[in-house]
Order: structure tokens, then C-alpha cells, then sequence
């Protein structure tokens, strides 16, 4: 099997340094389950200088990124047959676990790295999503694009120890996931909950779907209400629909 490839644009490599102590990726890479290729934009600038931003139009405080140099870059990447560009921006739509696992079955992920104030407009030309890891801004795409490979990495197969670790998870099916508990029983006073003890996998099951419930309920009604967002019942059914749980 070939490597999932992950292309980066960025103006600094040096922040993906830190990959080589990140376990899953670390594994990955030595597996040939992924392959992480830098682009260093500061290669494809323009001039002796070397030049990757200029000022905006029309005035504004900061730096703008130049079209040329991410262009010659996007470029001058080997292209697979099932890949995607993704541009990382505050303004692109936020990144959820399902994108991650659409990803995960192309072979290669292009990624844009913006800095400064941004990238000029007609980069967005190159993208086919643009992504946001959240509603802050950060001061570059590097930690966005930290995020998307170490999610995607961990869901390629081989890459997990265990892969049943990924099947009850957070974000998998809307809801987070039930409260962990390893050794010791008793700490500080804190008790693991009985039925985890007993060893009856029936009732295990069943306290854990509830937690899932409960917790997802208490702490992210956002995500149980998005699953009925298809459904012909309104956001007051819902809630009466909650509270009975
Ligand atoms: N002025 C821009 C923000 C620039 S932040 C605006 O208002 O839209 C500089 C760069 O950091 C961006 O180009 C983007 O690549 C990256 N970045 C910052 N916050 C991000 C976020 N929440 N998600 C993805 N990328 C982000």
C-alpha cells in the first residue's frame, strides 16, 4: 500500500519539528503509513530578497501573502490521483471529525499554511475546502495544519495500537464519550463507579450509553441537537425531548 501523502505550503517548517515527538505520527511515518513533504514558501518567493508579502490594497494594518510564491509552490507538488487542497483560514468552515474521516480515504492532502494578515484573495482559487480549526485566530495555519495530520493519521489503518480505540470515541456518532476510569479503585476519596467493577458487560454497555447521553446533554446540546436538524420536529421538541432522558 502506498503512503497517505501530506504536502504543506508554509512559511515555517521548523514548526512541524514537532512531529518527530508525537507518538502516532512518529509510528505512522516509520511504517510508511504517511509521508509529511514541506514546501517551504520562503523558496518560491520573488527576487534576491525573496519575496513572500507585500502590503494590502487600499491600505490596513499588516502584511498581505503574494499569490505567486503559494502558486509556483502548489505547483510544484507531485500531484496523486485522489487528493485535495485545503486552505486554512479563520473564515473557512470548522473543521469536524467527519471531515477528518472523509480524508482519511483520499491519498494526499495539500495544505496552505496563511501568516501575517493572510493570504491575498485568488489563493483561494487553489483550495477545494477552506478550513477553520475553530472560531479564534491564530497567528499562521501551522498548528491548523498540525491538527489535520494528526487527525487523519490516526485514523489511517495500522496507524492505532488498538483500532477499536477509534470506534467509541468523541465526535464519532454525536456524541462525546463516556467517562474512563484505570487503576486504583479508590483515589482521594473518589471511587471508580461499581457497575464498572462487577464485571457484567451488559450493564456496562448500558451505563455508558447513558453517560454518553447525559454527558453529551450536560456539557454539548449543540451536537445532539445538529443530529435532529433533519428531522421535520422543532428545537422544543427537542428539549422536551432531552429532558426526559
Ligand atoms: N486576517 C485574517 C486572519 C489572519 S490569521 C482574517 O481575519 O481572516 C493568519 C493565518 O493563520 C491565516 O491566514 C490562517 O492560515 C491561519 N489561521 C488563523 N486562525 C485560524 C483558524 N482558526 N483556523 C485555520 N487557520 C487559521
Amino acid at each position: 500500500m502506498s503512503s497517505f501523502n501530506f504536502d504543506v505550503i508554509t512559511l515555517f517548517p521548523k514548526a512541524f519539528e514537532l512531529f518527530n515527538n508525537l507518538g502516532v505520527i512518529t509510528r505512522a511515518s516509520d511504517k510508511h503509513l504517511i509521508k509529511v513533504n514541506l514546501y517551504d514558501l520562503r523558496e518560491y518567493g520573488e527576487g534576491s530578497y525573496r519575496k513572500v508579502d507585500d502590503k494590502p490594497y487600499g491600505g490596513g494594518s499588516g502584511m498581505v501573502l503574494k499569490p505567486e510564491p503559494i502558486y509556483k509552490a502548489h505547483d510544484s507538488i507531485n500531484k496523486l490521483s485522489n487528493n485535495k487542497t485545503l486552505l486554512m483560514t479563520p473564515q473557512g468552515k470548522v473543521m469536524q471529525q467527519k471531515d477528518l474521516i472523509r480524508w482519511s480515504s483520499l491519498d494526499q492532502l495539500i495544505i496552505i499554511c496563511g501568516q501575517y494578515e493572510g493570504f491575498d484573495e485568488r489563493v483561494r482559487y487553489l483550495a477545494d475546502e477552506e478550513i477553520s480549526i475553530g472560531d479564534y485566530v491564530l497567528s499562521g495555519g501551522e498548528i491548523p495544519a498540525i491538527s489535520i495530520i494528526n487527525g487523519v493519521t490516526r485514523l489511517l489503518p495500522g496507524a492505532l495500537g488498538d483500532p477499536d480505540s477509534l470506534v467509541d470515541e468523541s465526535h464519532n456518532s454525536s456524541l462525546l464519550e463516556y467517562p474512563q476510569y484505570t487503576r486504583p479503585q479508590v483515589f482521594s476519596n473518589m471511587k471508580v463507579p461499581d457497575v464498572l467493577t462487577k464485571g457484567n458487560h451488559k450493564e456496562i454497555e448500558l451505563w455508558r450509553e447513558e453517560q454518553r447521553l447525559k454527558r453529551t446533554f450536560k456539557r454539548r446540546k449543540d451536537l445532539i441537537k445538529s443530529e435532529f436538524s433533519d428531522l421535520p420536529i422543532n428545537e422544543y421538541e427537542v428539549d422536551d425531548w432531552l429532558w426526559d432522558l
